[in-house]
Parts: C-alpha cells; structure tokens; sequence
C-alpha cells in the first residue's frame, strides 16, 4: 500500500485468486463431509472464472482425485496443463468432440440411451473398455435420461457390453428452497431406478446428487459416494429459502477484483454524469473514472446502482457503467488519485463487498456475476 492509500498495479483491471483460499475451502467440504465422500470439484467455466489450471492443480495438490467440467474443450485444456486427476464432462457429448474426449482420457458423462448405445459403438471401434456416469433427469427437466424411462435403463446398460457404467447421477432444480419439496422428490425418484438397477445386477460404483447447497446445509441423505461443489469452493453458498438449517459449510471468497483510477475530477453541483445523463450531481462531487467497465463483466445494470470500495469506504457509482469506464463518487472518501488501486468485489478494512452482494444490487445470481468477469481481466495468484 502505497502512503496515499491503495497499491496500484500496470493495469487496468485484475482479479487476485487466492491458492491458499482456494484449498481451505476444499478442506472446509473435506472437514463437513468426511474421508468417506469422494469431492469431485466443479471446475467448468474456466473454474467460475478463478482460472481452471491454477485452481485444478491446487485441488489436485489437496487430495482431489476427480474434477469436474462441462464440456470437452474444458477437459483437454486441463489435460494438456498436466492435470492426470479423473476429469469428467458433464454437460458435452457433441459427435465432434468425441474423439478428443477419449484420447485426452476425459469421462463422459451420458444424457440418452440413445448417446448410451453410441459411446458403446465408439468403445467397440477402438476394442477399448470406456467408463461412464449416467445423468437421470429425476425431475431438473434439463439433461438426463427420464425417470420414465426406468424399465428400459437396465437393459440398455448391460448391453451396452463396451463400456462401464462407473457413476450414477442426477442434479437438484432447487435444493436451496426448503419451501418446495422437490429435491425430496428427486432423491426418491432416483432411489427408486436405483433400487430398480440394483435388482439387475448393477451397483454403480459412484452415487452423486449433490452441488454446493445440499452439502452446505447438511441434507446427508444426498451425499452418498460422492459430492460436486463449484461454488463453495470459490467461497460462497447462497442463501437459503424457507426454514433452512443452519449451514454447516463455512468458507471465504477467493477472488478479489480491483480496478486502477484513470482520473479524479471535482465538478460542480447540477453537473450531468455520463451516458444519457443519467445522474446529477446534488452537491460540489469528486468523481473517480475506473479503467473497468461492462466490458470487464461489471454488471451494465450497476448503473447509478450499488458501489465499490475506494480506501476502505464505499463509493457509489454514479451514472451509466459504461463498456470500458465506470464513474464513482468518491467526495466522502480518503483521498484518491489518478494510478490507485479501488476495490470491485472484496475486502479493504471493515468494507467488504462480495458477488452475492453485487447480483443483489444487479438483480442477478452470484454464479453469473463471478462467470461474467470478462478474458481480459488480468489475472494474479497470490
Ligand atoms: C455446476 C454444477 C455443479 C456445481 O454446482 P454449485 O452450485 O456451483 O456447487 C454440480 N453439478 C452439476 C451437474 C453442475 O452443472
């Protein structure tokens, strides 16, 4: 920190992950769930936009042994990183990605009967035994294959000689609601083809139904072999509905973003900010431009809405967040000048703001303000 306040940086914009954060959030899921549960971290997104090597190599470096994406592209850049951990697709099986899929040795994950009986055609092409995870639709009506169509799993699994089903899997549509019973229903729905499966003769070696939210509040009869948490590894649960326990997973954000001020200005009472004009000033303001825009992923709906922490005190911004500019108020603030560094989503003394706070203010979901921290966001591991 320089004397005059933030420590500032040769850009305009950055984001600092914390490898160290990262990992005792992963031990935090580790301590909640015990060494019986398989952690399969959730890196797809380019790990919600921590940066999927860095953060891969330092789960791998804690005890992961899976890791989860979404598509394949996702899998073989982690695999050309030297990431030797299990690594499954989970949202991918384009007929063009299937090769790269089984030379990078990623895991498939199988939505249709249809894509079952494929990949065992694939398998029995290349004389390769390959393994699988396969998603039943118990009720996201998203990907998976219909619980309606349990008489006909069974079979389509055992004929499907090639390959081998190693995981059984489905996903909540609302875990996170203690108003609604559906997750109720979903576990019931995928115990019953379980049960159904399991008079076949197939016992998948792994159980997974679980993200984040089902571990973080304790709901233990959905944790089974194995759990998938994306967001509390990068620090965050959200908010429950209804009479929710109390979380039992506690862990920090991991990811600290900041922006440089391009310039201070002192203007005058009644002065128009920005595009459309769409803020006036009530008193003598001094504003600070940040090098940060919509561009950078600051939500375009921030405008005249929420603020950043500019030394330690929260700055309103003030008119339209422009593409690569946002202006603030910072008249309350320590002083500030033109190369300093401001806070967008992180920690400076008492004032804090994280990604919960900003999809309050923007109307949107911490998951989609984290993924929408652009590319060109420089990023730095400390
Ligand atoms: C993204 C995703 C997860 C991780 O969800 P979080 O809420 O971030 O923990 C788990 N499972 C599936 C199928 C997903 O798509």
């Amino acid at each position: 920190m320089s004397e005059r306040g933030q420590r500032g940086m040769p850009y305009r914009s950055w984001v600092e992950i914390s490898r160290a954060q990262i990992a005792a959030n992963f031990q935090a899921v580790r301590a909640v769930v015990g060494e019986s549960v398989e952690i399969m971290p959730v890196v797809k997104a380019d790990a919600y936009r921590h940066g999927a090597v860095e953060v891969s190599r330092t789960l791998v470096k804690e005890g992961a042994r899976w890791l989860a994406v979404s598509n394949t592209e996702e899998g073989c850049a982690l695999r050309e990183a030297g990431i030797q951990a299990r690594i499954l697709v989970m949202a991918d099986f384009l007929p063009y990605t299937r090769d790269a899929l089984i030379e990078h040795e990623l895991t498939p994950v199988i939505h249709s009967l249809e894509g079952l009986r494929e990949f065992d055609r694939l398998a029995a092409a290349r004389a390769t035994r390959l393994r699988y995870h396969l998603k039943i639709d118990t009720g996201m009506g998203r990907l998976g294959v219909p619980c309606s169509e349990a008489a006909a799993i069974g079979e389509a699994i055992l004929n499907a000689r090639n390959i081998e089903l190693e995981g059984l899997m489905t996903h909540f549509a609302s875990a996170g609601n203690y108003q609604s019973t559906q997750t109720d229903e979903q576990v019931a729905a995928f115990d019953t083809l379980l049960a159904g499966l399991n008079r076949a003769g197939i016992f998948p070696s792994l159980v997974h139904l679980s993200s984040t939210i089902p571990v973080a509040y304790g709901r233990k009869q959905a944790w089974r072999g194995m759990i998938r948490p994306g967001h509390a590894i990068y620090g965050y649960v959200s908010p429950a509905r209804g009479h929710a326990p109390a979380p039992i997973l506690h862990v920090k954000p991991a990811l600290t973003w900041r922006a440089s001020v391009l310039a201070v200005k002192d203007i005058d009472t009644g002065s128009l900010v920005g595009y459309g004009g769409m803020f006036r000033t009530q008193r003598p303001t001094r504003l600070a431009v940040l090098a940060v825009g919509y561009a950078d992923g600051i939500p375009h709906r921030l405008s005249n809405r929420g603020s950043v922490i500019v030394n330690g005190k929260l700055a309103p911004i003030v008119g339209a967040v422009s593409m690569d500019l946002t202006s603030v108020d910072v008249t309350d603030c320590p002083p500030v000048e033109a190369g300093d560094a401001v806070t967008l989503l992180g920690s400076e003394g008492r004032a804090s703001i994280d990604a919960q706070q900003i999809a309050k203010w923007a109307g949107t979901i911490s998951y989609s303000v984290l993924c929408g921290i652009h590319a060109r966001v420089k990023r730095l591991y400390v």
